[in-house]
């Protein structure tokens, strides 16, 4: 049974706590009616308890060979718990177990591709000869005829791609990207061993003398850097110098900076490492990092590729705001951008303040690691993996901004610094802070105000990282998040099969997923049942599947780990 670590504000404890003795409510008061518990909660509470959804969407399933359909509640989905416990929980389960999976593979998880077919190479020929025939009629200037090979060429990648081919010969764009960075602003080449990257992903193992084979992995910390020194509850020890600008660059940036270090690592070792990581905020609210890596690397190594890694924000400067919030740029609907609200000229638009961008000016931002690094040996299948994994994935129900509780002003107070920086950075080139320093974003539209952007890093819960929490390299298990949870249903179907059961979900042992048809019920379909209906008719669902499930483990030995998935395919 999966128990959800965490409750939302709105929902009682699952268990709640003994009521203390205090003082009796005369019963009839406002008091003593508050402490009933709503109808709705008690509802809640019991969906929680029995690991169901609560937030379930309607969908219409309808069977493509009898044409019976039917309402059936599925999950919202959600990953953090203060939205739905028990979909916050089944998710970071997958995580787990995508986690696991890869960890300590013994061979590689995906296949080589199949060598090409000789269709696909004759397919390839040809395009070669229409590439040959569009150069000379463009050449000779004839429009016509360059749309017509054009045409041609998008039917041979389509039949290509009908072999089963991947991707595509030769981009559709024919423009080259016209910024060209000068060598000093190239940064891929930190001072670094490089070696050519081997395909290998596995890491390789350890013969002990008395024969046992050791295949060590590892877990890694990585940290940002310090911006002023802090006391043990996270707050800095002199606010004022503390640098909140630098950290929320940092934060906004900071998944770039991972990108190059998984780069800069595989060539400096030299075979393609696969990790699977994890985000989260330090106490003092900077976010760091936490990955598995499949295989082991010297210590000493992962410092050096961690030191001299770097990301440079090659933006235009913005330590100096242009405009305040009285006399901001004015939006033009006849030329579609923005302009300054004296002069009426057009702002640079984001190219153009780019491209202004000289050679000898420094780069907008530099993000680089902490000094703190840690780095463990693990090996497989020891108590420290299961320890390491839940480590891993300990915060991932939480939104950021929820991982450390909030306890004394001083705290709150360092949050909102933070949050102050991080409301007039600018997290993207589309970012509406960019109009504050007197620059069109890019993309511009009507209504954009700084201070206002709808990017992700400017949120409170994100604390300045907008990207994902969970970061694994492609080829860490082999498998998707839908494989994974492919895997679960297939697990839970084959125990209903032995059971004999015939569940009624999309687990249901007799369910050709093919030959059904999903529709979402938006919450205006006046066949939409009402979300305490379906949470209703949820929970009686789980609770037969689950004696279904206990009996078989009591019959049978075995027994099942998570609940039957009514995820729509
Ligand atoms: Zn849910
Ligand atoms: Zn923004």
């Amino acid at each position: 049974m999966t128990s959800p670590t965490a409750t939302p504000d709105h929902l009682p404890p699952a268990h709640p706590e003994p009521a203390t003795p205090g003082p009796v409510d005369r019963p009839g008061s406002r008091a003593a009616r508050m402490r009933s518990p709503l109808a709705r909660q008690v509802v809640e509470a019991v969906a929680v308890d029995h690991g169901v959804c609560v937030r379930p969407l309607a969908m219409r399933r309808t069977s493509l060979d009898t044409g019976e359909t039917q309402i059936i509640p599925v999950p919202c989905g959600a990953t953090l718990a203060s939205k739905c416990p028990p979909c916050a929980e089944r998710s970071r389960r997958l995580r787990m177990a995508q986690c696991k999976t890869g960890w300590h593979l013994d061979d590689e998880p995906l296949p080589d591709p199949d060598p090409p077919s000789t269709d696909a190479k004759a397919l390839a020929v040809l395009r070669a000869d229409l590439e040959e025939a569009r150069g000379e009629v463009l050449a000779a200037g004839d429009a016509g005829q360059v749309t017509e090979i054009d045409q041609m060429i998008g039917q041979v990648d389509q039949e290509l791609s009908d072999l089963g081919v991947r991707g595509r010969i030769a981009p559709v764009d024919r423009d080259r990207p016209r910024r060209v960075r000068s060598t000093r602003r190239r940064q891929d080449a930190p001072d670094l061993p490089r070696l050519p990257v081997e395909r290998r992903t596995v890491g390789r193992t350890f013969t002990a003398p008395d024969g046992t084979v050791w295949r060590p992995s590892m877990f890694l910390t990585l940290t940002c850097d310090t911006y002023g020194r802090v006391r043990s509850d996270g707050t800095p020890v002199d606010p004022a110098t503390y640098d909140y600008r630098r950290a929320a660059r940092d934060a906004i940036h900071f998944p770039k900076l991972l990108d190059r270090f998984w780069q800069n690592l595989r060539r400096a070792v030299g075979w393609d490492v696969q990790y699977f990581a994890a985000l989260e905020p330090q106490r003092r609210l900077a976010p760091h990092l936490h990955a598995a890596i499949r295989g082991t690397i010297p210590r000493t190594m992962l410092r050096l590729v961690a030191a001299a890694t770097y990301h440079q924000v090659w933006w235009p400067a913005t330590d100096r705001p242009v405009y305040d919030n009285q006399t901001l740029p004015t939006w033009d609907d006849t030329t579609g951008g923005y302009h300054d609200p004296g002069t009426g000229e057009p702002l640079p638009s984001w190219d153009a303040a780019v491209d202004a961008i000289g050679e000898d000016d420094e780069p907008a931002h530099v993000v680089r690691f902490g000094p703190q690094l840690r780095a463990d040996g693990v090996t497989a299948n020891s108590a420290n993996t299961g320890r390491m994994i839940g480590y891993l994935t300990k915060y991932l129900t939480k939104s950021l901004d929820a991982c450390h509780a909030v306890h004394s002003d001083r705290q709150r107070a360092h949050v909102n610094r933070l949050a102050d920086a991080l409301r007039y950075e600018p997290c993207s080139p589309t970012c509406a802070n960019w109009l504050r320093y007197g620059i069109q974003p890019r993309n511009p539209r009507k209504g954009l105000a700084p201070g206002r952007c709808t990017g992700k890093a400017h949120r409170r819960e994100t604390l300045g990282f907008g990207g994902r929490r969970v970061l694994v390299s492609r080829r860490w298990s082999g498998k998707t998040l839908t494989d994974h949870r492919h895997d679960r249903v297939d697990f839970i179907r084959q125990q209903l099969a032995a059971l004999g059961a015939t569940g009624s979900g999309p687990a249901a042992p007799d369910t050709d997923p093919g030959r059904l048809a999903w529709t979402l019920l938006r919450p205006g379909d006046p066949a939409a049942p009402r979300r305490e209906h379906l949470i209703l008719h949820a929970i009686a669902q789980r609770h037969t599947w689950r004696a279904q499930l206990d009996t078989g483990a009591g019959l049978g030995g075995s027994s099942a780990t998570g609940p039957p998935l009514s995820d729509a395919a």
